[in-house]
């Protein structure tokens, strides 16, 4: 039986690494092997505890990570293509969504895969899927009926990490903010996903992309990846400043759409006091539990606001994604975004250096790998 190392999370601030059998591989499934696994700011929130696995069944130790890519180990024998309809053989690099649409739900059946609300059926406790599967280990299962895609060889293993989460989740945003060329864009966080969300609405033909943070060398990085403004929040301190400042740069409209990748419910009310009568603010971010924000309604209704949640997206997006990353190689420094890489067994260590919450700085850290 094979076997792989697992980072187990047991409990918040606490990993254990184990080692655990790998799921027998069905005629119409894939296994992985995890080449880099990134950490997300959705695991950092598992990490302290904010957040609770969404994952039906009995709570226990989980393996997190979920924005990763690999190389496929053991491919099942009915399986000759990707998703795509290209060849596909073991040892190619694949990208692939990190949820398993049920097809036998509501929500399937309307093609909303992303919603399907049993996604994440194989996620749960380790105790009840004793299993080497996750993307902080060293494999991962890809359930019959999958959606896969193969890596084009010209990009590089940093370029391909985000793409199954922070790439796709943005462009799958702009596109359900209904993003028009020429529009003004307000990107609130300049983590992994508002990096890629400049780049990305840049792309789109966004006109203004201004792009807030906390961290200089983050807000650096995202001019140099399509944004056209910044505004940092140490230097910018009074919230009316921003807005005005966003203001001033749209001919005092405010941005048509508004993207939150903070994560942190406090800046959903400055961000939709940003937008243009008619604007879109979505809410990618907010993803712990009780994120529980103050909004005046009245603005919403009044300047008729369209409140728009995204979590997931389409599997359509994967291939849009690295079509994206290959034609943008040499305008954006995309890659620029992984500045840290750890082995496994270095987790524990991963997280406090990712860790931004209450800091001025990350020690140049933008987003961290691990290599299983
Ligand atoms: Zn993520
Ligand atoms: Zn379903």
């Amino acid at each position: 039986m094979k076997t792989g190392k697992a980072a187990v999370f047991v409990k918040p601030y606490k990993f254990e690494i184990k080692e655990l059998p790998t799921l027998p591989v069905d005629p119409d499934g894939i296994l992985v092997k995890i080449t880099s696994s990134a950490i997300c700011g959705t695991d950092l929130h598992y990490w302290r505890g904010e957040l609770k696995p969404k994952a039906p069944g009995k709570p226990g130790p989980i393996i997190l990570g979920h924005e990763m890519t690999g190389k496929i180990d053991s491919l099942g024998s009915n399986i000759t293509t990707d998703s795509m309809g290209q060849e596909i053989k073991e040892g190619d690099r694949v990208a692939f969504p990190y949820f398993f649409p049920c097809r036998r739900c509501y929500n399937c059946m309307r093609l909303e895969f992303n919603n399907c609300p049993n996604r994440f059926r194989f996620r749960g406790s380790i105790e009840e899927l004793p299993y080497c599967n996750g993307g902080f280990a060293e494999y991962y299962y890809l359930f019959p009926g999958h959606f896969v895609f193969k890596v084009p060889d010209e990009l590089p293993e940093e370029a391909t990490t985000s793409v199954n989460c922070a790439l796709s989740q943005v462009i799958y945003g702009l596109q359900q903010g209904d993003m028009k060329i020429g529009d003004s864009i307000v990107i609130q966080g300049a983590g992994g996903l508002g990096i890629n969300a400049a780049a990305a609405a840049s792309e789109m033909g966004a006109e203004n992309i201004i792009v807030i943070d906390g961290i200089e060398n983050r807000l650096e990085l995202a001019k140099k990846c399509g944004a056209t403004h910044t505004i940092n929040i140490n230097e910018i301190t009074d919230k009316n400043d921003r807005i005005e400042y966003v203001k001033k740069i749209t001919n005092q409209r405010g941005a048509d759409i508004g993207l939150e990748v903070v994560g942190y419910p406090g800046v959903v009310s400055e961000g939709i006091s940003m937008l243009r009568n008619g604007g879109s603010y979505v809410e990618i971010g907010n993803i712990w539990d009780n994120s529980d924000a103050t909004i005046d309604m009245s603005q919403l209704v009044w300047s008729m606001i369209k409140l728009i949640g995204i979590a997931h997206y389409d599997p359509y997006i994967i291939p849009v994604a690295l079509n994206f990353l290959v034609r943008t190689q040499t305008k954006f420094p995309l890659t620029n975004i992984i500045s840290h890489k750890f082995a496994l067994d270095e987790i524990s260590d991963a997280f406090q250096q990712s860790e931004w919450t209450g800091k001025n700085s990350t020690n140049g850290l933008t987003r961290a790998i691990l290599v299983p």
